[in-house]
């Protein structure tokens, strides 16, 4: 499979939609902050396959930023959500679905004892936030520096349109780092709300770093004695390294967590899971959305996490995860370039070493979508269990071509 560089439909729908949308997209796919080369509009999706609107098919390693667990359009998902569309997804209320799936959060992730359900990331990180303040009766909340929280004003990474005021109460320390975050509590005072952390460090364009143990048990330590609440943000990584929360291998608890993305395996759906202790704050704040009963994507995520539970299939990807990061080590190797693959291999982030404007990622990624992979240069990636052996092994040969086209870059 080879595309040509030539999309024009992709540019036929990017004019139009520049008519009537701001910069004709809007965040990660604006066309300023994707690479060149990249389709901007897709038609069909597949399986762990994509395709974009010239209809050139992609072996895909966005996984739709992440919602795309256990392959799109999986049959059994679909069909759970698409029998509650059939008895009406929006009514009055929620149905059934939202007991069954909050007992199913509570029965399946190691410190919730309740779970609320909403649409997007940035409504359950935004609630967390609000929680702990509700709980604790304190305002400062302590965020690692770089970190992606949403896009609104208390987090978003722009301040454009934010206020000095909007980020009054938000203090920033270093991933990982304990006297960083010494000092930030020191600096919230008796003012602390929270410690707002990933599940790992995945930031964009740069390596990603798996938590320290120690770091997670000094965060949970400060929490343990000033009171304030440890918020786990597993809204990118949820339910894709351990159904039980991303924290349960560490043996680390937050007093809530922020899920979304891979919930639904693609159906719209976002949750606050939390402990015993922010109970009494999470039902004295009000919040709603106007579609945050729809019971198609809970049906959706009872689905999925019963795949989750009784099937391999996060082993699965772990293993693909594996045989792609291993691959793209010997690749690189055999051309000549020195790649950093780093965090969990479900999750691969690759760099090139001395390649701070990009210049060798972006042609490389570039290339490889021609040869019909889709990577991304400075974001992670996904993997999900519809990525089998063959998907992974024609993709490494797709790199190999990819990165042979570009060996001039090494070194230049
Ligand atoms: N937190 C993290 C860690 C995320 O990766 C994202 C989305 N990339 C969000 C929050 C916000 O989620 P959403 O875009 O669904 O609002």
């Amino acid at each position: 499979m080879e595309h040509s560089l030539n999309n024009s439909r992709d540019s036929e729908l990017l004019a139009r939609a520049s008519k009537v949308v701001p910069n004709g997209m809007w965040g990660h796919m604006a066309t300023r902050a994707i690479g060149p080369g990249y389709p901007q509009f897709f038609s069909k999706s597949d399986g762990c396959r994509v395709w974009d609107a010239e209809g050139n098919e992609y072996i895909d390693f966005m996984c739709a930023w992440g919602p795309n667990l256990l392959g799109y359009k999986n049959a059994e998902v679909d069909a759970a959500a698409l029998a509650e569309i059939a008895n009406g997804d929006i009514n009055n209320g929620p149905t059934e679905k939202m007991v069954e799936l909050a007992e199913l959060f509570v029965d399946t992730i190691d410190y919730a004892d309740w779970a609320l359900f909403q649409k997007n990331g940035t409504d359950a990180t935004t609630t967390c936030v609000t929680i702990a303040r509700a709980t604790t009766g304190k305002r400062k909340i302590l965020v690692a520096r770089g970190s992606y929280h949403g896009a609104v004003p208390w987090c978003s990474p722009s301040v454009v349109g934010v206020t000095t005021e909007d980020r009054a109460h938000v203090i920033l320390f270093d991933y990982n780092d304990a006297t960083s975050l010494d000092e930030a509590v020191a600096a919230a005072g008796d003012d602390l709300a929270a410690i707002l952390l990933t599940a790992f460090r995945h930031d964009l364009n740069r390596d990603q770093e798996m938590p320290d143990p120690a770091f997670l048990r000094h965060a949970r330590s400060i929490c343990d004695k000033t009171g304030a609440a440890l918020i786990l943000d597993d809204v990118r990584a949820g339910f894709r390294l351990d159904v039980r929360g991303s924290w349960a291998k560490h043996r680390v608890k937050p007093d809530l967590g922020a899920y979304s993305k891979a919930i639904a395996n693609g159906w719209p759906l976002a949750a606050v899971a939390g402990s015993r202790r922010m109970l009494d704050g999470a039902s004295k704040i009000f919040t709603t959305g106007s579609f945050w009963y729809g019971s198609a994507s809970m049906a959706a995520s009872i689905k999925t996490i019963g795949i989750l539970k009784e099937t391999d299939a996060l082993a699965h990807i772990e293993a693909m995860g594996a045989r792609f990061r291993d691959g793209f080590a010997s690749i690189a190797k055999g051309h000549g370039f020195v790649l950093h693959q780093t965090g969990p291999v479900q999750m691969p982030m690759l760099r090139f070493q001395d390649d701070p404007d990009l210049r060798i990622a972006n042609a490389f990624c570039a290339a490889a979508l021609r040869y019909g992979i889709y990577l991304h240069p400075k974001h992670n990636m996904f993997l999900c269990s519809a990525h089998q052996a063959d998907d992974i092994d024609q993709a490494l040969e797709a790199a190999d071509k990819a990165m042979k086209d570009i060996a001039h870059l090494r070194g230049a």
